[in-house]
C-alpha cells in the first residue's frame, strides 16, 4: 500500500521537496499531499528588489498549483493542529492523516511584538512592506534612516546588510545621499553574527560612510517622537526607521505542542526528523537548528530528505545526512555582490566581490523557479 505524505507548507522546502520527490518515486511508493494556506508562492527574497524597484510583484508570485507536480494533490487551507499519535493534521476546512509528515511551514513576521513598531516602522519582509517602503524612500528627500534588527532569531541574516548597502547606493545614484543620514544597529557587538562576514562588511559600511551602533538592543519604538528605544538605556531619533521585526514559528506548531513557546521545532540536526517522532520530520526556517533561516538550507535539506524518506519507504532507513549546508549570495551595492557557503563544521569566507556575482544573484532570481520544481 502506498505511504501516505503529508508536507505541510509549500514554501521554498515544501515545495522543492514535494517536487523532487514526485519525480525520483518511480515505484509509486507515495501518496503527496501538500498543504498550503494560500494558493500562491512567494519567492520571498525578491522583497528586497523590490524596494528599489528592481523586481516587481508578478516576478516574485506564481500559483501553487502551475509548480508543483501534476502527481501532488494540493489543498489550500489552513492547518490548526496536528495530532502525531493519531497521525493527523487538521485543517480549517478537513482532516488528513499521514505515515510520514513534513513540516515545511517557515517563519513569520510579528511587527506587533515591539511596542510602538507596527504603527511608524517599516520593513521589507512581506509584500505589502516592501512596497510601501519603496514608495516613502521614493518621497524621502532628507533626515534619517535607522535601520535595526529588532528580532533573533530571523530568517536571511544577511538580508539587513544588503539592504543597507543597496540603500546607500541607491540614495547616491538619485542624488539624495548626502542629505540623508543612515544608521544601522545591531544586538551584537559587531555588525553581523558571524565574525568573517561582520570584517568584510563593516569595511564596505565605512567606505559608504554608514554610522553603526552595536550592542543595540530595540525594546520599544515611541510613534509620536520617532524615537527607537533599547534595552542599554539608549535612544534614537529617526525619519524612517527599517527594522528586522520579530519572528516566530507557524501558531499551528505551538497549539499542537510541536514548538517550543515561539514556533521553533527541535529536530535531529542531519536526518531533521522529530525526537519523539521518527515519521515527523522538520525543514528550513520552521527548524530550531543552529543554521541560517534561508531558503538555500530549505533546498538543501529538501534534498536530504527526498532520499532518505524513498529510502525509508522501502525498509532500508536514512541514506543521507544534513551537514548543515547554506549558501547565501549578499548584494554589496546594486551593481555588485559577494557570497558566502559554510556547514555546521566550516564557517563561510565572503568572497571578493564583483559584478560577475552580482549578476549570477540577478539571474538565479529568474532561475529560482527552476529550483522550485526540483530542475535546478
Ligand atoms: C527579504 C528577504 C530576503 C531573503 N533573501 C534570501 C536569500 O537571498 N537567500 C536565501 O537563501 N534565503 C533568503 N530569504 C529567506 C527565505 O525566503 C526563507 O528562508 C525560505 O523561504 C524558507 O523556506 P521555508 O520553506 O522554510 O518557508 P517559507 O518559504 O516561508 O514557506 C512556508 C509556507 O508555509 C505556509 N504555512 C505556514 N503556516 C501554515 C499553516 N498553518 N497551514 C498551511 N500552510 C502554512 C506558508 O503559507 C508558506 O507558504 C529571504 C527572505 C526575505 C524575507
Amino acid at each position: 500500500m502506498k505511504k501516505k505524505l503529508v508536507i505541510l507548507g509549500a514554501g521554498t522546502g515544501g515545495t522543492i521537496l514535494a517536487n523532487l520527490l514526485s519525480k525520483k518515486d518511480t515505484g509509486n511508493l507515495f501518496d503527496i499531499t501538500v498543504i498550503n494556506a494560500n494558493d500562491k508562492h512567494v519567492y520571498q527574497p525578491g522583497f528586497l528588489y523590490i524596494v528599489f524597484n528592481r523586481m516587481q510583484e508578478e516576478e516574485i508570485l506564481r500559483p501553487l498549483r502551475n509548480l508543483l507536480h501534476p502527481k501532488v494533490n494540493l489543498i489550500v487551507d489552513r492547518a490548526t493542529r496536528i495530532d502525531p499519535e493519531k497521525r493527523v493534521v487538521y485543517t480549517e476546512n478537513g482532516e488528513y492523516r499521514f505515515d510520514y509528515l513534513v513540516i515545511a511551514t517557515g517563519s513569520r513576521i510579528v511587527p506587533e511584538a515591539t511596542p510602538g513598531f507596527k504603527e511608524v516602522g517599516d520593513w521589507f519582509y512581506d509584500l505589502e512592506g516592501a512596497k510601501r517602503l519603496r514608495d516613502r524612500l521614493t518621497e524621502m528627500k532628507e533626515g534619517r534612516i535607522v535601520i535595526s534588527l529588532i528580532g533573533i532569531p530571523h530568517k536571511c541574516p544577511v538580508a539587513i546588510m544588503e539592504f543597507t548597502l543597496m540603500l546607500h547606493d541607491c540614495l547616491t545614484t538619485k542624488g539624495k545621499r548626502d542629505n540623508i543620514e543612515i544608521i544601522y544597529t545591531y544586538p551584537l557587538p559587531r555588525v553581523q553574527a558571524i565574525p568573517t562576514v561582520a570584517e568584510r562588511i563593516q569595511e564596505h559600511f565605512d567606505q559608504a560612510n554608514i554610522k553603526v551602533k552595536t550592542f543595540f538592543n530595540v525594546i520599544e519604538v515611541d510613534p509620536e517622537k520617532k524615537k527607537v528605544k533599547t534595552l542599554e538605556d539608549e535612544e534614537l531619533e529617526f525619519d524612517l526607521l527599517v527594522g528586522i521585526p520579530e519572528h516566530r514559528g507557524a501558531q499551528v506548531l505551538i497549539d499542537s505542542g510541536l514548538s517550543n513557546k515561539f514556533g521553533w521545532v527541535d529536530v535531529d540536526r542531519t536526518h531533521l526528523n522529530l525526537e519523539k517522532y521518527g515519521n515527523i520530520f522538520a525543514i528550513g526556517d520552521s527548524t530550531n537548528l543552529a543554521t541560517s533561516k534561508a531558503g538555500s538550507v530549505a533546498h538543501y535539506q529538501a534534498e536530504v530528505l527526498a532520499d532518505n524518506l524513498l529510502s525509508m519507504a522501502q525498509g532500508y532507513g536514512p541514506i543521507k545526512r544534513y551537514n548543515g549546508e547554506t549558501f547565501c549570495f549578499i548584494e554589496t551595492s546594486c551593481h555588485e555582490a559577494t557570497y558566502i557557503t559554510f556547514d555546521y563544521n566550516t564557517p563561510p569566507f565572503p568572497a571578493k566581490p564583483s559584478k560577475y556575482i552580482h549578476w549570477v544573484k540577478m539571474s538565479y532570481n529568474r532561475l529560482y523557479w527552476l529550483t522550485a520544481k526540483g530542475i535546478l
